[in-house]
């Protein structure tokens, strides 16, 4: 049994002690080329995240997603809740993306771009050690009995985190309601809008605990991605790996002669936020962060040796196997998503900026009434959603097309020609009424057309009819 907390038992988590519990990891900071890439690239990502909701493209939000109206705005193209097979071909366009992305580049979503990572690394952990000190400092802190300078200490340190905290909810809220919108709600009382608040508050509290004192535990324990990302990659994936057969043996087991360029100084594992060694090989707790990268490239200029024992390579590299870069697996996600995409980019090309949902009568499929001359005439009634992309007012002329069973319809709703505002939806109740006769002969579908005040025609739908058989 050693001492050193960083020699870990090889069943044994670095967040978790002997008993189980969980041990609160405070990594060492870490200088080098790639944490400084990475801060740039962090920064960015947030500024990107804070900026985007302010931006307005064609007189709309850039990304607005209005759940309430269900509408969903992306670069000035509208989306309706009709749409939703579109936005489920985006999401599986990003489950396949993520899988062509890993399989090549392993975790760079989790130490580059992921959320969790960035705010935590770029912003909490910085506030922390502002006010607490440099990781011993905090690891003591921790360690010692309270006191009022260490309460004062957390107490300014969850201050902050709050304030950070309520910016990035109120940014991501700028998304769901718009965030000009939001700025002036958020300077009226809450009692005016409860509901959004308590969202607000609610969604405070989970980041507020998620980034300021769940951090790692969520990576390890429930992040889905981190389960999956093992079967996205394989041998020919990038990873953050140290190079057992330069490293090993590493010093103090063997006579110095027969050492190998790890000297032991647990550096890289001190600069881990999931407290693991990497000297054990990829391990689902690795995020792929590259401060051990950085750490150990210190080591090695002080100790004048070639950076690079911990590395960007594959499994196949490190032991000296060509690396493939398209092998089957990245090809299979490739055409997926290309396939996805193709078929996205053709909906969103083809459905025009008119759209118009049939929704049948909710009591009853069709209405029978008897006319004073005997003969039984059926009313169908639909409700009609209109959503309407572009920008421009347009009045909408409905009629029914000429020819066959339609010259026998007759057909009414309220307003007619329909007035259409740019970008938004409207829902008008339509009356077909015909002779019980006319769907005899089989022929049950009849088109409506949908023209313009030049009497083009902008759509046209098919309209089933229903009624009694006989
Ligand atoms: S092993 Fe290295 S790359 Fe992986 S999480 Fe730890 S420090 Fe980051
Ligand atoms: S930082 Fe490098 S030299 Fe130090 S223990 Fe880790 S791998 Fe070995």
């Amino acid at each position: 049994m050693t001492n050193n907390r960083f020699e870990l038992h090889e069943e044994r988590l670095g967040t978790t002690d002997e008993y189980g519990q969980r041990v609160y990891i405070h990594p060492e900071d870490v200088s080098g080329p790639w944490r400084n890439r990475r801060t740039i690239f962090n920064w960015f990502l947030i500024g990107v995240y804070l900026v985007i909701p302010w931006i307005h493209f064609k007189g709309k939000q850039i990304i607005l997603l209005d759940i309430p109206h269900r509408e969903f705005t992306f670069f000035g193209m509208t989306f309706y809740a009709h749409d939703a097979p579109l936005v489920l071909l985006l999401l599986l366009g990003f489950v396949f993306a993520m899988g062509f992305i890993t399989s090549i580049w392993g975790r760079v979503w989790c130490g580059w771009a992921c959320p969790q990572t960035v705010f935590i690394d770029t912003i909490y952990r910085q506030i922390e050690k502002l006010v607490e000190g440099k990781a011993r400092q905090r690891q003591k802190l921790d360690q010692s009995p309270m006191s009022f300078k260490k309460f004062g200490k957390k107490l300014l340190k969850w201050f902050l985190f709050t304030v950070v905290t309520l910016h990035i909810t109120h940014s991501l809220l700028g998304y769901f309601v718009g965030a000009r919108k939001l700025f002036w709600i958020s300077l009226s009382p809450p009692t005016e809008h409860m509901t959004l608040f308590i969202i607000m508050i609610s969604i405070t509290v989970i980041f507020l605990l998620d980034f300021g004192w769940f951090r790692e535990q969520f990576c390890i324990i429930a992040c889905p991605y981190g389960r999956l990302q093992s079967v996205m990659m394989d041998e020919h994936s990038l990873v953050v790996a140290y190079d057992t057969k330069r490293g090993e043996p590493r010093r103090g087991q063997v006579e110095s002669s027969d050492e190998g360029d790890c000297i032991n100084c647990y550096h890289c594992v001190k600069a881990c936020p999931t407290g693991i060694d990497i000297r054990r090989g990829t391990q689902l707790e690795c995020i792929a962060c590259t401060n051990c990268i950085d750490a150990c490239d210190d080591i090695m200029a002080k100790t004048h040796k070639e950076p690079g024992l911990i590395r960007y390579d594959t499994e196949a590299g490190l032991e000296g196997k060509e690396t493939k870069k398209l092998k089957p697996r990245s090809f299979i996600y490739l055409t997926a998503l290309f396939i996805i995409f193709g078929i996205l980019i053709y909906s969103i090309t083809d459905s025009g900026k008119l759209k118009a949902t049939f929704i049948r009568g909710s009591r009853t499929p069709y209405q029978q009434v008897q006319l004073t001359d005997g003969t039984n005439q059926v009313i169908n009634l639909y409700r009609v959603r209109l959503d309407y992309k572009d920008k421009h007012e347009l009045n909408i002329h409905f009629k029914i097309k000429k020819g066959g069973l339609q010259n026998k319809i007759t057909f009414a709703t309220p307003k007619n020609p329909l007035l259409m505002i740019g970008g938004k939806s409207k829902s008008i109740i339509m009356h077909f009424k015909f002779d019980q006769s006319d769907l005899t002969n089989g022929n049950r579908i009849i088109i409506l057309q949908f023209l313009d005040d030049g009497n083009r025609v902008l759509l046209e739908k098919e309209v089933k009819l229903v009624g009694p058989l006989s």
